[in-house]
């Protein structure tokens, strides 16, 4: 039987799961748990070509775990007969230590639960999911992987803030760069894709999904990334702001007695494309511009403003950039964000054939033309797969890594 390992990513009222294969890269089911400690909690499972959705209250992430395995249990899959080896836990914020994927004990989720302050929105519901899967699942090892891990090693100069050194140091703080998982996974399938070792490509990559952000990677290297100390910075996202100035806090906090937390809740939540035009799904932005919506049409522009912003430095970072690659849900679908990023950039290299760029098809593609210096990409993402891979070069190091 292939091994699967269990994928977890628990958020705050969501855990989203996803069982892997790791060797084979087949997606065997996968499913999310929304609206947790609500009355109408929603949970999804896709498994085998079956679809099971059921609502009603979920009172906690353990209640949801478990209502997870009896859906398993009732789609006829016991998790214990599918071949499990090892639950996978995404945990966004790995501070300045933690980086390496790791076997978790009580120790482990200590040092965890020890970054709570420097991520408070992020790493408490990791904690909790891993202590409720440990306590459900006790027999089969978990492991923590880190979203900040591939930046760990970003040069000095792309990771300092430029502020008192004193108190950065004592308060940890630095660029950490969120996303990794993704931006590693979809630089070295860019690099298969070429057929150019992964040590020889200068590339950009533009994981565009609800949150948002952009790495430049040398050689297989993070050399810069647009989210920093926490996922705020950067890119305009979902619900996110992205870049601002950290003037307006101090402003709403003083003048506009707007408490710290509220300011935090508007910054993540109800700021980026939803706090401009009421929606964040750019699916139904672009429903809203084509209405007319002149909220809508200029939400988008400072979208693609920003996007276009960053694709500019990080081509002067690079400097001779072979790839630009876009990923996740925006990036793998909306062809109209991938050409009103790079029109008007042929003097830099980099062209799109806007024939390639429209199809539809799913799978990596290129879309740049024939004659672009730059080639530009679509790749799909797969956290999943490659937090699989990772835990399972974890629990049997000899036997990992499908590829
Ligand atoms: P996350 O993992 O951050 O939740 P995803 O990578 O799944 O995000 O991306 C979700 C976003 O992708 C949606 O909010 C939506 O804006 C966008 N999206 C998904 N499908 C499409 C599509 N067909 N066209 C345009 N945008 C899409």
């Amino acid at each position: 039987m292939q091994r699967t390992v269990l994928v977890l990513n628990s958020g705050s009222s969501s855990v989203k799961y996803s069982l892997v294969q790791p060797e084979s890269g087949v997606s065997v089911a996968n499913g999310i748990i929304e609206r947790i400690g609500d009355d109408h909690s929603l949970a999804r499972l896709e498994f085998g070509g079956l679809k099971v959705e059921r609502e009603r209250s979920v009172a906690d992430h353990e209640a949801a775990l478990r209502l997870t395995f009896d859906l398993f249990a009732e789609v006829g899959g016991h998790l214990g007969t599918l071949g499990l080896v090892a639950v996978g836990h995404r945990v966004v914020h790995g501070g300045r230590d933690l980086y390496q994927p790791t076997l978790i004990d009580d120790a482990f989720v200590a040092k965890i639960d020890a970054l709570s302050a420097l991520a408070p929105l992020h790493n408490p519901p990791a904690v909790l999911g891993i202590e409720v899967a440990r306590r459900i699942l006790p027999d089969v090892p978990h492991v923590a992987v880190f979203d900040t891990a591939f930046f760990h090693d970003l040069p000095e100069m792309a990771a300092t803030y430029a502020i008192d050194r004193e108190v950065a140091q004592r308060w940890q703080i630095r660029r950490y760069g969120f996303h990794g998982t993704s931006h590693e996974y979809v630089s070295q399938q860019a690099a298969k894709f070429l057929d150019v070792p992964l040590s020889q490509l200068n590339q950009i990559v533009l994981h565009l999904g609800n949150g948002a952000s952009a790495s430049a990677i040398a050689g297989g290297r993070p050399v810069d990334t647009s989210m920093g100390m926490t996922p705020m910075e950067g890119l305009v996202m979902g619900t996110r702001s992205g870049d601002i100035d950290p003037g307006l806090v101090f402003y709403l906090a003083r003048t506009a007695k707007i408490p710290v937390e509220e300011i935090e809740s508007m910054l993540n939540r109800r700021s980026g494309v939803r706090g401009l035009a009421g929606v964040n799904d750019f699916r139904e932005l672009h429903k809203a511009i084509d209405a007319g919506s002149s909220d809508a049409r200029l939400a988008y522009e400072v979208y693609i403003h920003r996007l276009r912003k960053y694709i500019g430095a990080y081509l002067a970072v690079l400097g001779d950039t072979h790839a630009i690659t876009f990923t996740a849900g925006v990036g793998e679908n909306d062809a109209h964000v991938r050409r009103d990023a790079l029109t008007g950039l042929a003097p830099l290299g980099v062209e799109i054939d806007e024939h390639l760029n429209d199809s539809p098809a799913r799978s990596a593609r290129v879309i740049s033309a024939e004659n672009s210096p730059t080639k530009v990409l679509v790749i799909p993402t797969d956290e999943e797969l490659a937090i699989a891979r990772a835990c399972a070069a974890v629990v049997d190091p000899g036997d990992a890594d499908g590829e």
